[in-house]
């Protein structure tokens, strides 16, 4: 097998079973390894540590299969493929509806791999080399599963030209899908923009959260800012909200929130398109109120780098949000950067209710839904984090 030798040192973070080697750990590679190859990582001291997947052009360049010696073929990956949907087995017969993240990348045993299910298709992003070279015996396995029929591309992430990478769509196994692709979520219908959507076409890490707004909206003017297809807003009105407005700057994911309203028969909303922050700004000039917030904007910063900037963004809004709650209302506000930590989230909250003028207090402390699990050496994969924070009366 080729060979990865690391610098004396640098096998620490692997002993911890952290799965990157990043390009400074190397002293050299030995065999020529290419884009995607199996290589064995070892210490300086020639002792061997992982065999990872290659990957020439990226910073992260090897990501560990597997701790043992072995080899790595269709059967393995096929293998891992089995034990993500088992350990799932349970949420999918729980009422989490047909939309479940079956694979959830590093801490699922299969860097750089995402699949969706979504009813009886299964969307698949290859985001890394190694996920790349074994893409048909990971499209095989997926499309193997009982009730699959088709298994669809969506290689579009912008973090695949880091690895020198290009942009792959379209149909990798069975029958075309329908368009557009209908599923249920908590009762209620959505349909699917595989072809297009942000992700592989829904942000399926909230799906606990919106219950949980669900739970709060009974009798509420409530307000749902960064909506997309209208997730959070949608269970607000299921929920009984007295009114419903949401904010998105996207006019294509309103027109979905709005069918979306429609084919679940809800009462109307308010869908407005525009800046959320500027929104605020002048729902606030305008002396506007709520009794129930969402704040769940894009990834503001993607790394530990752009923290600073985000900070400031997310003060922002939720200095916003909490100027525009009522007394007693509810802000349930997300961040869903890797770059900032749930405990400097928290920091950024309490300073800007601190700024508000307002007392509150959080009552939930809120993640990504358990198809999305962290494993414990890679603290990277957490990502989204929620607060739901009570104003006083
Ligand atoms: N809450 C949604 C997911 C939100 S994703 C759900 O549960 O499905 C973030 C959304 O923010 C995207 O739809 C994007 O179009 C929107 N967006 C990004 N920047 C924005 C801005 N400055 N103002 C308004 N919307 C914005």
């Amino acid at each position: 097998m080729k060979k990865l030798i690391l610098k004396p040192g640098r096998e620490k973070s692997l002993k911890r079973r952290h799965p990157w080697v990043f390009s400074g750990a190397i002293a050299r590679a030995e065999g020529e390894p290419k884009a995607g190859d199996t290589v064995a990582v070892h210490a300086a001291d020639g002792t061997f540590l992982a065999v990872a997947a290659y990957s020439p052009q990226s910073q992260i360049r090897a990501r560990v299969w597997d701790w043992r010696e072995r080899d790595i073929d269709d059967g393995f990956l096929a293998g891992r493929v089995a034990q993500a949907v088992h350990a799932r087995a349970a949420l999918a017969a729980g009422g989490a509806g047909d939309v479940l993240r079956l694979i959830h990348g590093e801490s699922d045993g299969l860097p750089g791999v995402i699949a969706d299910r979504y009813g009886d298709m299964v969307v698949l992003q290859l985001l890394s080399t190694g996920a790349e070279r074994w893409r048909g015996a990971i499209a095989d396995a997926l499309a193997a599963l009982p009730g699959v029929r088709c298994v669809w591309e969506r290689s579009d992430a912008d973090v695949r030209a880091l690895e020198g990478l290009e942009p792959q769509t379209g149909l990798l196994r069975g029958a075309a899908p329908a368009s557009p692709h209908a599923v249920i979520e908590h009762g209620i219908k959505y349909e699917i923009g595989f072809e297009s959507g942000h992700k592989t076409g829904f942000y399926l890490d909230q799906r606990d959260n919106r219950l949980r707004v669900r739970a709060l909206a009974a009798g509420c003017d409530a307000l749902d800012c960064f909506c997309y297809s209208g997730g959070f807003a949608l269970n607000m009105l299921k929920g009984g909200a007295k009114s419903v407005t949401a904010v998105d700057s996207s006019a294509d994911a309103l027109a979905q929130a709005r069918r979306h309203a429609e084919l679940n028969q809800l009462p109307a909303a308010e869908w407005l398109e525009g800046d959320v922050f500027q929104t605020l700004r002048r729902f606030r000039d305008q002396g506007k109120s709520f009794d129930l917030i969402v704040l769940d904007p894009p990834k503001f910063a993607p790394t530990a780098a752009h923290a600073e900037k985000a900070a400031r963004a997310y003060k922002d809004i939720n200095l916003l949000g909490f100027k525009l709650l009522r007394p007693g209302g509810a802000l349930a506000t997300f961040s869903c950067s890797g770059g900032v930590s749930a405990d400097l989230f928290q920091k950024i909250v309490a300073g800007a209710a601190l700024d508000a003028g307002v007392e509150a207090r959080i009552t939930d402390w809120l993640h990504a839904a358990a198809d999305h699990p962290v494993a414990l050496p890679f603290p990277e994969g957490e990502y989204l984090k929620g607060l739901v924070c009570r104003v006083s009366v």
